[in-house]
């Protein structure tokens, strides 16, 4: 089974050559050390996501007005969505899934995806990687069955030292962008990188990435 997720679709987007390494040859991308607080941020926002919902509370009250929607209120429902398995069967050999922070529900019904981020800054523009992985969890709702709509949420919590309160200077802001999702490009992307997988012959690299380009440089 060809297991893909929205952010290793990213990658076959970003460079199909890593992609190929890591799918055919179990070669993963050079890693680098990384700072742990956005993880340890998102765990935080899930339990406090959690608590709302236990205490039966239809947003945060910091997304209050501004979210058309409420949090999903079954969290049986969105503990199953958390898990990296959600997905579906793309075909007998291929399964797409990823792991949802969590649902909004709108007035219509409809379930959309509502995802956390973390930044050291106010946000200027959504980059592509993330309208690209709301589209991933949007395709994954629909295929499992749920009324959805072609939208999501990102809700960045943000730091802003250009307005520090030094009553409170770790504070987080809260702005909200909604995305419009794209399940049929997903979809045709998964499809590209199912050929790409099942090929013997390496793809080229990607322009975003400098690892190789800088080896070629130095080991010719
Ligand atoms: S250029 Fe970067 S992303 Fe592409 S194969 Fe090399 S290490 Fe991987």
């Amino acid at each position: 089974m060809i297991k893909i997720s929205p952010s290793s679709l990213n990658s076959f987007i970003e460079c199909p050559r890593c992609f190929w390494l890591r799918y055919t040859k179990n070669i993963q991308h050079p890693d680098a050390p990384s700072s742990t607080l956005p993880n340890g941020v998102d765990y935080s926002l899930k339990a406090y996501y959690d608590h709302c919902r236990e205490q039966g509370l239809v947003l945060p009250s910091e997304l209050e007005g501004l979210l058309p929607g409420g949090l999903v209120q079954d969290q049986g429902l969105v503990d199953r969505m958390r898990k990296t398995t959600f997905g579906f069967d793309v075909a007998e050999d291929i399964r797409f899934q990823g792991a949802l922070d969590d649902v909004l529900e709108l007035s219509d019904g409809a379930m959309v995806p509502l995802d956390n981020k973390t930044k050291g800054f106010p946000v200027k523009e959504i980059h592509w990687t993330q309208i690209m992985q709301m589209s991933g969890y949007a395709l994954i709702l629909r295929e499992n069955g749920f009324k959805t709509a072609n939208r999501a949420f990102l809700v960045y919590w943000f730091l802003d030292h250009k307005t520090i309160d030094f009553s409170d200077p770790l504070h987080f802001r809260v702005a909200i962008e909604e995305v419009e999702t794209k399940p049929e490009e997903v979809m045709q992307k998964i499809m590209e990188a199912v050929s790409v997988i099942k090929s013997d012959v390496m793809p080229e690299q990607g322009e975003s990435c400098q690892f190789c380009p800088y080896r070629g440089i130095i080991i010719p």
